[in-house]
């Protein structure tokens, strides 16, 4: 391809990764500031790589000045630096969309402002026990602390099931800032993957994700007793929201559907996100790819984006031994319907994210039989 742009990224983990994947086919370079060796770092060898932090404004500004388009793979980011370098380099997402996205609590009242229903929110001053049991007093148990910064995979989440809870929040969430959060009832969580372009909306499928112990674990598309009308509501939800935001990329949507089937927004991820990842080979592109030709105004056909076939992608965790995650992966070698994706990251701590599988198949039912044997493995080695 004669597109010579090169593309910067803040942060190189397994979205990175999977982004490069896309990256290299289209012969577009990725330079990746993150860590020596970081997962996206690993599957692309050429010199333009930083190495520091993407919360360090000096290692930012570096990456900005070594590309053309900025973007993310995590919002934990120096916004302060991306809003500085946005007048001498192209970022996108808007670095004011990140700034309000990586506050979650910021987030939540901005979608509240633009008419996206959300759960019930109020902001608290530190996690000290008076506070927490009047807003017990106001929402009932349980209810949801939450960290508004630097939470991902239910780390900053905290569940106050009732009263005498309120000292044990403040031994896990410490000094973090903090807002509650009314107890979503849900029937089952769902998501989308929204594509901002320099011309509108798009989206892919509506899944189903589910979570366990707050880290996502399966998402099925597409998802399970859901009607196809509020599958097509979840999909206009989440457009309506992402269009209020500034800027281009993949938008990940997490959304509860209440058992009288309607629809909170959960929260907003400006980048890829883990249930899109089933995009890579159920879908004619992935995520990844909708996600780099939006950042650099390539073609994406809206019909690009839809679920060839069903889809079920099952997370690989660290387990309970350092090898869990490996043994999995060479378990769903043997399944004739499975992808295989492992990170490259070094340890493997229990609970954190190693890689995925994802099963394609002509029925969803099928997906869930060939699935099934794996889960139960997952579970086994579960640390
Ligand atoms: P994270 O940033 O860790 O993904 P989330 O806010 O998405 O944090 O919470 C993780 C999971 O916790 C959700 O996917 C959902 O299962 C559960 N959860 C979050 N908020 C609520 C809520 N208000 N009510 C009930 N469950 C919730
Ligand atoms: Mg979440």
């Amino acid at each position: 391809m004669a597109d010579k742009r090169k593309v910067g990224v803040l942060g190189g983990g397994q979205l990175g990764r999977m982004l490069i994947e896309a990256a290299n086919r289209l012969n577009i370079q990725v330079n990746i500031l993150d860590v020596a060796a970081s997962p996206a770092k690993q599957i692309s060898a050429h010199d333009g790589h930083i190495t520091g932090s993407f919360k360090e404004a000096a290692a930012v500004k570096e990456l900005a000045q070594s590309c053309d388009v900025v973007t993310v793979e995590i919002e934990h980011v120096d916004t302060q630096m991306l809003e500085e370098v946005a007048g001498s380099v192209v970022v996108e997402p808007s670095w004011k969309t990140l700034r309000i996205i990586k506050d979650k609590f910021l987030q939540k009242a901005y979608l509240k402002e633009h008419g996206v229903d959300v759960a019930e929110s109020v902001e608290l001053h530190g996690a000290d026990p008076t506070a927490i049991r009047e807003v017990g007093t106001k929402f009932g148990y349980p209810f949801m602390l939450k960290s508004k910064t630097e939470a991902y995979d239910g780390r900053g989440n905290f569940v106050v099931k009732s009263e005498e809870d309120a000292a044990r929040a403040k031994e896990v969430l410490g000094d973090r800032p903090l807002y509650a959060e009314r107890w979503a009832d849900f029937r089952l969580e769902l998501a989308v993957m929204v594509v901002k372009t320099k011309d509108g909306v798009l989206t892919f499928p509506t899944v189903e994700t589910v979570h366990e112990d707050s880290v996502c674990k399966l998402t099925y598309a597409p998802p399970r007793n859901v009607s196809a009308e509020a599958a097509s509501r979840a999909q206009e939800l989440a457009k309506k929201a992402i269009a209020t935001f500034e800027g281009k990329g993949v938008f990940g949507v997490e959304m509860f559907l209440l058992k009288d089937d309607t629809l909170l927004v959960n929260e907003i991820a400006p980048r890829p996100h883990n249930s899109g990842h089933y995009t890579i080979e159920a879908c004619p592109i992935s995520q990844y790819d909708a996600h780099l030709r939006a950042i650099l105004d390539l073609p994406i056909p809206a019909a690009s984006l839809r679920l060839r076939e069903p889809a079920i992608m099952l997370n690989i965790l660290g387990g309970k031994t350092p090898d869990s995650h490996a043994q999995i992966a060479k378990a769903a070698l043997e399944y004739p319907n499975a992808s295989v994706h492992l990170y490259g990251k070094g340890d493997a701590r229990p609970g954190r994210k190693m890689g995925h599988i994802t099963i394609t198949a002509p029925t969803l039912s099928a997906c869930e039989r060939e699935v099934q044997p794996l889960i139960d493995l997952v579970d086994n080695q579960k640390g």
